[in-house]
């Protein structure tokens, strides 16, 4: 795997959140080849930070590993692991909910996306798995995916509201500088 940080990292349950401004949240990430202990690992990892910071999903990129798995647990008893994952169908019909993001705290808004997807997706052992979800976990499902293509929540904001998050984004982030 390639890592954007040290593996003795993985000593360390928490991993750091990178947030909006960082290159690596826009880039899109490349597959997983290697399916070995320091992948199952970070998985492992993902999981505690994104359970200590409150989230339903965490990706790759956002704890600056660049590759296409992303793990989701909206509280319904699962924990999933998406590792390379596909949509292979969307719904047509759509529905609208707020949103965040763990690589965007502080800012919520109303994100419209399919209903249901299907995702066909490897699990943490590299066996392949179909899956198709509705409500919170398909919602989770396209946002994380999105993440993989470099895509945030707020890019599929109409141009006025996109703004608007960067700059109370911006604003929340320079007022915690300065307390600090
Ligand atoms: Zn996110």
């Amino acid at each position: 795997m390639t890592l954007y940080t040290p593996p003795r990292y993985y000593e360390r349950t928490m991993l750091d959140i990178y947030t909006l401004g960082e290159e690596i949240l826009a880039e899109k990430a490349k597959p997983v080849k290697t399916f070995d202990s320091t992948l199952a690992l970070l998985v492992d990892a993902m999981f505690e930070t994104m359970e200590e910071a409150d989230g339903v999903g965490l990706a790759g990129p956002q704890v600056g590993v660049s590759e296409r798995l992303f793990v989701i647990d909206v509280r319904d008893g699962n924990r999933w692991v998406f590792i390379n994952p596909e949509i292979i169908a969307t719904s047509e019909e759509c529905a609208t909910a707020e949103e965040g993001c763990l690589s965007i705290p502080g800012i919520f808004s109303d994100v419209t996306r399919a209903a249901r997807v299907t995702v066909q997706a490897q699990d943490v052992k590299g066996r392949p798995f179909t899956v198709e979800a509705e409500g919170l976990f398909a919602r989770a499902i396209q946002h994380e995916l999105d993440h993989l293509n470099g895509v945030l929540f707020i890019d599929r904001l109409d141009k006025e509201e996109r703004g608007r998050a960067v700059r109370a984004f911006n604003r929340r982030n320079r007022k915690r500088r300065t307390r600090a």
